[in-house]
């Protein structure tokens, strides 16, 4: 069975604590938080940005 396990997170600014854009990444081959020097818009610079969970609002 081919299942793509996609799973969506948030970018997260280490510089101003703020969620910048939602993303996603295949959870098999990336197991690791995914940490990338991205451009923020509220720093307006490059900063590191790590994955963030999305938090679900499950009733
Ligand atoms: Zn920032």
């Amino acid at each position: 069975m081919a299942k793509t396990q996609t799973v969506a997170f948030l970018f997260k600014c280490t510089k101003c604590k703020r969620l910048i854009a939602p993303s996603s990444k295949n959870a098999a081959e990336n197991k690791e938080k995914i940490k990338l020097n991205r451009f923020c818009k509220f720093c307006r610079e490059r900063t590191e940005q790590t994955e963030t969970k999305i938090s679900k609002a499950k009733k």
